[in-house]
């Protein structure tokens, strides 16, 4: 290698040359455009490594003489020789073709060959347009890459790999849940689900939000003790659960109706309030409205006869967030969630009675649904995107809680049964179906979300606009109930 340890003459032959073309190139990060130095030779890009890695928040260190420069980040370490084509990454010699040029007090790459081997050492997607003559950045590349759950003698070790260090936090919340939030974190979602072992956890969930991502783990052990640090090479998480029971942890299903064996507690959660309207019929009826009465009605059922108890989550006219619909749900021990809307459609001739579970859609019908009834919750977040191609449904669809999902759809279903029992034909029931509603992943118990008819069709708003429909509603769900209490509860 003895071109990488080149003669020093090469570098005067290199500073006596005349100045090549200086001009400037574009770098398209994911918050925008940037311009870097660069500058071509014999017809070769060469683009400011300097200001690149400025870019990504890093820098470069030059050795005393000045003669050779290093880059160490991610774990990788790059190391250039002025005017020598080849470069040493993690100690391989690699050829550029090109010689590494040094102009001004910076680094200058042959961008053609250089961004493809830099894009190796990188959590971001890095590339080169040579048409364009630009450099792509796309930081939205995972920095939270991977999951383990090892046994150890005396409990579990959890890791959570990222490929910088983070900062993190950990906090338990009930039903067992162990969340690790990373501000910052960009999460392979489907790698990190793809390690979900039933063998140690009941659940799981991974979730990018805008500013932090999240794991969730719903472990089958107690969380009693645990610590907690961050370990280098690689970079992971550790979390250790100390097992302080001696005998395994039994998996006969007990807990698959809440934290008791009773289901008696019934979350009442009326759709939308507040500024959300949520739909607006052909007569202006809000559906905010309708379902807070047809929400109101249940819970007066469920209060006189006193086989269940209700909790609302709203029972007035204002906005509940998602967080907040949530949080009551589970931190109430809620046995079973009911969300209660009414539906909306630019098919006018669309119309009727439907009940939904939580599972990803299988028509465009259902996906429409929960498009609907997601938008104030997306937007909450501050990612809604007008409907086309949103990544968060996607994304959501990725991640749905299953473990309540056999239970939900058979709720599903009887309240469905007790609904044409009661109103034979009109409006038509639509029968059950399934769509990723955000509200009903966030809740840790069997769930159904009611759409009690559309406000759009002329026939259905007339319904809703019926005390006598939506007490029928109300009787329906509450029928479903007790159908379901009968079956699943333990004696
Ligand atoms: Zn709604």
């Amino acid at each position: 290698m003895k071109k990488a340890l080149f003669p020093i003459i090469l570098i005067l032959l290199s500073s006596m040359a005349p100045p090549a073309f200086a001009s400037e190139i574009t770098v398209r990060l994911s918050g925008g455009l940037e311009k870097i130095e660069s500058f071509k030779v014999n017809e070769v890009t060469y683009c400011s490594l300097s200001e690149l890695v400025e870019l990504l928040g890093e820098r470069i260190s030059w050795d005393v003489v000045g003669f050779s420069a290093e880059f160490e980040s991610e774990g990788h370490r790059i190391l250039f020789f002025i005017n020598s084509p080849y470069i040493n990454i993690d100690d391989t010699v690699k050829n550029l073709t090109y010689p590494v040029k040094f102009r001004d007090g910076a680094l200058f790459l042959p961008a053609v060959t250089f961004i493809p081997m830099f894009d190796l050492t990188r959590p971001e997607q890095i590339s080169w347009d040579e048409d364009g003559k630009t450099v792509r950045i796309n930081s939205e590349w995972y920095n939270i890459t991977d999951m383990s759950l090892l046994a150890k003698a005396n409990g579990l070790l959890i890791e959570i790999f990222v490929t910088q260090p983070k900062d993190y936090e950990i906090y338990v919340t009930e039903g067992n849940w162990l969340n690790i939030t990373i501000p910052g974190g960009i999460i392979d979602a489907r790698r990190i689900q793809s390690r979900r072992n039933s063998k140690y956890l009941r659940d799981m969930n991974a979730y990018q939000f805008e500013a932090s991502a999240q794991v969730s783990l719903r472990l089958r052990q107690p969380i009693e003790t645990y610590t907690h640090r961050f370990q280098p090479n690689p970079g992971r998480i550790q979390v250790s659960l100390r097992d302080t029971s001696a005998a395994p942890i039994a998996q006969n299903g007990i807990d698959k109706v809440g934290p008791d064996d009773r289901i008696d507690k019934i979350i009442i959660d009326a759709g939308h309030g507040g500024n959300d309207y949520g739909a607006v019929g052909l007569k202006k009826t809000q559906e905010k409205k309708i379902v807070l009465d047809i929400a109101k009605r249940l819970a007066k059922l469920i209060r006189k006869e006193k086989i269940f108890q209700a909790v609302m989550t709203r029972d007035k006219d204002k906005y509940v967030s998602l967080e907040e619909r949530a949080k009551i749900a589970n931190s109430n021990n809620g046995d079973i969630y009911v969300s209660i809307h009414a539906n909306a459609s630019l098919k006018r001739a669309a119309r009727g009675f439907q009940v939904f579970f939580l599972a990803p859609a299988r028509n465009d019908a259902a996906r429409a649904a929960a498009q609907l009834e997601n938008a104030p919750f997306l937007s909450e977040m501050g990612s809604f995107s007008s409907g086309e191609g949103d990544d968060l449904s996607l994304i959501l669809s990725d991640m749905i809680q299953t473990e309540f999902q056999e239970e939900s759809a058979e709720l599903a279903s009887m309240v469905d049964k007790e609904f044409r029992k009661k109103l034979s034909k009109n409006p038509r029931a639509r029968g059950i179906d399934q769509a990723g509603f955000i509200v009903l992943n966030e809740v840790y118990m069997p769930s159904i979300l009611v759409e009690a008819a559309f406000l759009t069709n002329k026939n259905d708003e007339g319904l809703l606009r019926s005390k006598k429909y939506r007490q029928k509603v109300a009787d329906a769900i509450y029928a479903g109930l007790k159908r379901f209490k009968a079956k699943y509860e333990r004696k």
